[in-house]
């Protein structure tokens, strides 16, 4: 049976697969994903250290395979930095950005409203631009409270195929894959960072929840931007 269609029970396989079986399944996903779906599979990197890993995963996969980074005008310098490093290493990523006026201090007053416009909208772009019917994340079910109940394979959209491919990796587990294969990562994470996303609303923060320095002290407190949960194409 193709991985694709698995029924296999997630929870159980974050702890019962070694780290082998986890690189080898999350090749699988990707390699059976772009032979069905060919160019129109593109891979989001968010500059983080799970999209560098899938990014990493697809190249090895196939070099053929594109992505598209979304970025926007509160992104820190190391990661704008790094951003650029990423794009002259692989000039077929995309970039997208929403250079539209919004409110001074929209990220306190409304997050969601701010995520929606400078993160979910360049999202939308690009999949519509780029004629995406899969793409490719780097989210993980341990990440944090929001994201327990993702499946590898998801449909949200009629069309759009999301592919998760190393949702079952465990925190250790990527950075261990980007050790051994000697991925660049964001320097943010040489600082103390677990999560990375606008300078805002990033903070260094320790513990069990790895997304917990994710808009911090607002009722977004280690929650999403909206690219995982709001619509993403025109009906
Ligand atoms: S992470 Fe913060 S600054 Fe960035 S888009 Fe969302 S609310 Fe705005």
């Amino acid at each position: 049976m193709s991985v694709l269609e698995n029924k296999d029970d997630l929870k159980i396989l974050v702890e019962a697969l070694s780290f082998k079986e986890k690189v080898d399944r999350s090749k699988e996903l990707i390699s059976e994903a772009y032979e069905r779906y060919g160019d129109s599979l593109v891979v989001a990197n968010s500059l983080g250290k799970d999209s560098v890993a899938v990014w990493d995963l697809a190249k090895k996969v196939n070099p053929k395979i594109r992505g598209f980074i979304v970025t926007t005008r509160y992104k820190p310098a190391e990661t704008v930095q790094f951003m650029e490093e990423e794009v002259a290493r692989y000039p077929e990523l995309k970039v997208y950005k929403n250079d539209a006026a919004v409110p001074e201090g929209l990220y306190e007053k409304d997050p969601d409203k701010c995520c929606d416009i400078l993160k979910v909208e360049p999202v939308k772009r690009a999949i519509e631009e780029l004629r995406v019917k899969c793409w490719v994340t780097g989210l993980r079910c341990t990440e944090g409270r929001t994201r327990t109940d993702f499946k590898e394979i998801e449909q949200r959209d009629k069309g759009l195929i999301k592919l998760n491919p190393i949702l079952i990796w465990k925190e250790r587990e990527v950075w261990q894959y980007l050790a051994l294969y000697k991925v660049p990562v964001n320097p943010l994470y040489g600082k103390g960072y677990r999560s990375l996303g606008c300078a805002p609303c990033t903070k260094i923060a320790i513990g069990d929840n790895e997304r917990a320095g994710r808009w911090l002290n607002t009722s977004k407190c280690g929650g999403e931007c909206g690219i995982h949960t709001r619509p993403l194409k025109s009906r």
